[in-house]
């Protein structure tokens, strides 16, 4: 893993390593294409470029590959979750949804997570490393070429917390979209995070037109700090008040998630408060009925609070929606795969 990855640099830095090495400005073109259009995995299939120009390349750069670990498939939905090996062989996450508006592919950020939120498998282990951009644009490449299927949308929500690499995730996303690699539009890209206020100011300067998602699950920062440990850290008032800012630097509404917890956080007050901090940012609410590992003892909200917890919501105008739960027969939540695979065969998921 000492080369560069050339897959990281972005269209200018390729345009200016191809002409250091003495090539004309089109080949910049042609690498570029390989790379991230024909998502070439060798510098051997580059096949209009000359031989000697691709033995250069591979004696500076790496063109790294994902290794296919495990593949499951729901027998209910037919979403894919892929468990991958990266050329360091850490293991990562990702999932592919089909919906009505297109593919979606679910990505990780890190391997495992710092942020100890309690009722999630991947922050169970703690951190490891943060995903290189390549790393990132692998999964979605690694999941095309399986497929076979065009992915258009594209939620950093796998394991790991974005904002906590900021960096490699702000360069992915510029390569994401840009209009001579895979051109997924802005638009169709969500970013998950925790809350790293800061990080969301950061962010809202960088005037992407994606999505934020920020996981607030609860709306009284006592209760948040039961479940989040990142809640010591910033204060729900201030999270409202960086969302502002990316809404007002963005014109984007922001998502709030918020995951019912049975008993924890869904209650008619909870949705009175939630509606409130929602209201004035025009934030879409997503309300995912969490979903249990072995190692904590939450529960679901039954389904009828659910909705009724919904209805309450969209009585005082807030839209929420209540996510489909895709995959649940394949670990589907954040981190089980991996885990029960480094565990070696138990599941993280309660239910089997
Ligand atoms: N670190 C980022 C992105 C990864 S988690 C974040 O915190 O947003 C993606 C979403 O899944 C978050 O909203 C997270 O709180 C939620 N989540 C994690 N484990 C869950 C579980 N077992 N049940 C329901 N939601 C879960």
């Amino acid at each position: 893993m000492d080369k560069r990855s050339i897959k990281s640099l972005n269209y200018t830095e390729l345009l200016a390593e191809v002409e250091k090495l003495g090539e004309k400005k089109f080949r910049a073109d042609q690498l570029y294409d390989w790379i991230h259009c024909k998502q070439a995995r060798s510098f051997a299939e580059m096949s209009n470029l000359s031989n000697k120009f691709r033995e250069t390349l591979s004696e500076r750069y790496s063109l790294t590959v994902l290794r296919c670990e495990r593949v499951q498939e729901s027998a209910i939905d037919g979403t894919r979750k892929y468990l991958f090996a990266l050329e360091d062989g850490n293991l990562v996450e990702s999932v592919f949804m089909r919906y009505k508006h297109g593919n979606s592919v679910c990505i990780s950020s890190q391997v495992g997570c710092r942020m100890g939120c309690r009722f999630c498998a991947s922050t169970l282990d703690g951190l490891e490393r943060g995903l290189t951009p390549a790393e990132m644009l692998d999964q979605i490449y690694a999941i095309t070429r399986d497929t076979g299927e065009r992915v258009s949308n594209v939620v950093v929500m796998g394991t790991g917390e974005p904002l906590d690499n900021y960096d490699n995730v702000v360069r992915f996303l510029h390569l994401l979209t840009d209009e001579h690699g895979l051109h997924i539009s802005q638009r169709n890209v969500t970013v998950s995070t925790c809350g790293l206020a800061e990080r969301i100011r950061q962010l809202a300067k960088e005037h992407f037109q994606i999505t934020l998602a920020l996981s607030l699950h609860a709306v009284t920062d006592e209760k948040r700090r039961k479940l989040m440990p990142i809640a010591e850290k910033y204060s729900i008032a201030e999270l409202m008040d960086a969302c502002g800012e990316y809404f007002r630097e963005t014109g984007r509404r922001v998502t709030f998630e918020y995951s019912l917890v049975g008993g924890v956080n869904d209650t008619e007050e909870d949705a009175a408060g939630l509606a409130k901090l929602a209201g004035p940012l025009g934030a879409h609410i997503n309300l995912i009925p969490v979903n249990p590992i072995r190692e904590r003892d939450y529960v679901q909200t039954s389904r009828e609070r659910v909705l009724a917890f919904q209805n309450k919501l969209e009585k005082t105008g807030i839209n929420a929606t209540i996510r489909r739960e895709l995959g649940r027969d394949i670990d589907g939540a954040c981190g089980q795969l991996r885990r029960r695979v480094i565990r070696g065969g138990q599941s993280a998921g309660k239910e089997d």
